[in-house]
């Protein structure tokens, strides 16, 4: 299987997109489009040509470059069922759902559903580069928030991502690792993983290095929304003997007002 190369596009005050590059093919995917510019200089300096969009929600700051870098490279704008019925994902090609697949060249992408950020919201999963693109729903150190499903919901989401296989690598949308390891270390601060975590991303955020990928078995070890089982998260919270997701439901309502 040939290489397939990847390339981290800060955007905005915090958004990644992800260009995917693969050799074989000269295929070329981003994954989410915050705005065109950086996407297209980006490009430009690799010399690719884009020929996948995919969109992980219809948020703005994940879409808004989809025509703009459709027309400039023809490329097929990939999104959820669920916002291509809403009619919410400019330039939309294909409408994808949980299960389906899409390959770049040789790379397999699943398709998982993942409601609670938003309904429609998608992650992509490439299980032979062991990498993950899980827009807002998953975050290193952190999740998105409910804009649109509820707590169970969310948490089923978040369940699903943290049985992917531990040497996953985790991309997200934004750089909130920082902010989210405060308000982790404030849930869970005798975890030495987690402290350890965040003395490497301060360290990052100086040398103004992006906090990702991250993989998904030190996130599992980390990061208190995939932990709802902790012990001393549940003590903190007052929170013994309930299901995962009420603890994850009383989390996210605490990190909402942090
Ligand atoms: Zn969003």
């Amino acid at each position: 299987m040939s290489a397939l190369r990847v390339r981290l596009v800060p955007c905005r005050s915090d958004n990644y997109a992800v260009l995917l590059h693969d050799e074989d093919s000269g295929e070329t995917a981003v994954v989410d489009t915050p705005e065109t510019e950086p996407i297209a200089a980006a490009l430009e300096e690799e010399g690719w040509r884009l020929t996948h969009i995919l969109n992980t929600h219809h948020h703005g700051d994940h879409v808004a470059g989809n025509r703009a870098l459709k027309e400039r490279h023809g490329a097929t704008v990939y999104g959820s069922e669920y916002d291509a019925k809403k009619g919410r994902v400019p330039g939309l090609d294909v409408a994808l759902k949980d299960g389906d697949g899409l390959r770049l060249g040789d790379h397999r992408f699943d398709v998982i559903a993942v409601p609670g950020h938003t309904l429609g919201h998608i992650a992509y999963y490439a299980c032979d580069a062991k990498m993950l693109f899980a827009g807002d729903t998953l975050f290193s150190l952190g999740c998105g928030r409910l804009f649109e499903g509820d707590a169970e919901m969310m948490w089923h989401s978040l369940d699903l991502l943290r049985h992917l296989p531990d040497d996953t690598q985790l991309y997200c949308g934004h750089e909130y690792t920082l902010s989210n390891g405060e308000f982790a270390l404030e849930v869970e601060p005798g975890n030495a993983a987690l402290r350890e975590r965040v003395e490497e991303v301060r360290e990052l955020m100086r040398q103004r290095r992006p906090s990702i990928p991250v993989s998904i078995g030190r996130e599992k070890a980390t990061n208190p929304f995939l932990r709802p089982q902790s012990a001393e998260i549940r003590d903190r919270l007052g929170l013994e003997g309930v299901e995962n997701w009420r603890v994850f439901a009383a989390l996210r309502e605490r990190k909402d007002a942090f």
